[in-house]
């Protein structure tokens, strides 16, 4: 059964000092939102600009991955995807050959069930609490400290990493054992792509009947058709703005941890199968570093209305 939790923001309790590894466009503002409430931050990435950024706003610069994690409470990841999460936490000199057993180790990235579960069961290994905790909410959601957070993992390593999310998050729902938190994030990414995808032809079908979309779009995010995404995105979406955002590139990745987790639990699911092939199909388009707003290109080129 999920527990959620909607916090109010509170001091950094008895945790005092977070090593943070990976400082991208979501992983930079929720180190800064952990420094804004009163962590130590000690920072690494691979890129140095990256850290110095962290580091001037209030947070603690390292050089290596053993520096980051020194003395560190808690251990912050937000990498890519699987390999960068395996080799930095598994590898050698990696994150739990440098931690004391009793730390926390929170996984923000988005990767498979099977590398969380992996992930955990070293963990555990060790003596080190791990939760997998994917997010939703974009870069908007990082820099406003408004995620949403999915978390798998045991209800005393919640209880115990609440004031981390509330630095991030407005909410965190503890749903299941250590992978768990994957599964539920598969899940947001394939509403969302299908979404997008969907939007997309109705755009077409306004257009191409003549109608005023932009006119059709409003009435439609106000009634049973609305969704975040409505909300969020139609005025780019119908002038084709497709700046990133969030990269196709990442959601084919997450399609392909929607497809795997499927076919894990024998399951056959058309549409995932479809808006995987989209989000494919945007990629072969070259569109990879656009925003997946850019489903609406892979659309209108799929009917032949290329630049209507
Ligand atoms: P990003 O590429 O901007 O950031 C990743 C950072 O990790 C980079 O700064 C990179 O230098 C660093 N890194 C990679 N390998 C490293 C290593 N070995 N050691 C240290 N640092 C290393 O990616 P992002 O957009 O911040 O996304 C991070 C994760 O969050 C992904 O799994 C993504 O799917 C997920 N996510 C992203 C968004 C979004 O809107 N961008 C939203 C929700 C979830």
């Amino acid at each position: 059964m999920a527990r959620v939790s909607v916090h109010h923001r509170q001091g950094a309790s008895g945790m005092k000092t977070i090593g943070f590894i990976g400082l991208g466009i979501m992983g930079a503002p929720m180190a800064r939102n952990l420094v804004s409430a009163g962590f130590t931050v000690r920072g690494y990435d691979l890129s140095d600009s990256a850290v110095a950024e962290l580091a001037s706003a209030g947070g603690v610069a390292t050089e290596s991955i053993a520096d980051a994690v020194d003395g560190a409470d808690v251990v912050a990841t937000m990498l890519p995807a699987d390999p960068h999460v395996l080799s930095v936490v598994l590898g050698e000199d990696g994150v739990l050959e440098h931690l004391k057993p009793g730390t926390l180790l929170i996984d923000f990235s988005t990767v498979t069930p099977d590398t969380s579960r992996k992930v955990a069961s070293a963990g555990a290994e060790k003596g080190v609490r791990v939760l997998d905790a994917p997010v939703s909410g974009g870069q908007a959601g990082a820099v406003d400290g408004v995620l949403s957070i999915m978390v798998g993992g045991s209800p005393a390593d919640f209880e115990a990493a609440q004031p981390v999310f509330d630095a991030v998050g407005k909410v965190a729902a503890l749903v299941g054992p250590s992978g768990s938190g994957q599964v539920v994030k598969a899940a947001n990414q394939l509403v969302v792509g299908g979404t997008y995808a969907l939007v997309a032809e109705a755009i077409l079908l306004m257009e191409a009947s003549g109608v005023d979309a932009s006119a059709g779009l409003d009435v439609l995010a106000g009634g049973l058709a609305g969704s975040r995404i409505l909300e969020l995105k139609r005025r780019s979406m119908l002038a084709r703005e497709f700046d990133p955002g969030f990269r196709i590139d990442l959601h084919h990745k997450d399609m392909g941890i929607v497809l795997d987790a499927a076919r894990r639990a024998e399951l056959a699911l058309p549409f995932a199968f479809q808006v995987a092939a989209h989000v494919q199909a945007a990629r072969a388009l070259g569109l990879g570093d656009r925003d997946h707003s850019a489903l609406l290109a892979v659309a209108e080129r799929f009917t032949g209305r290329m630049g209507a």
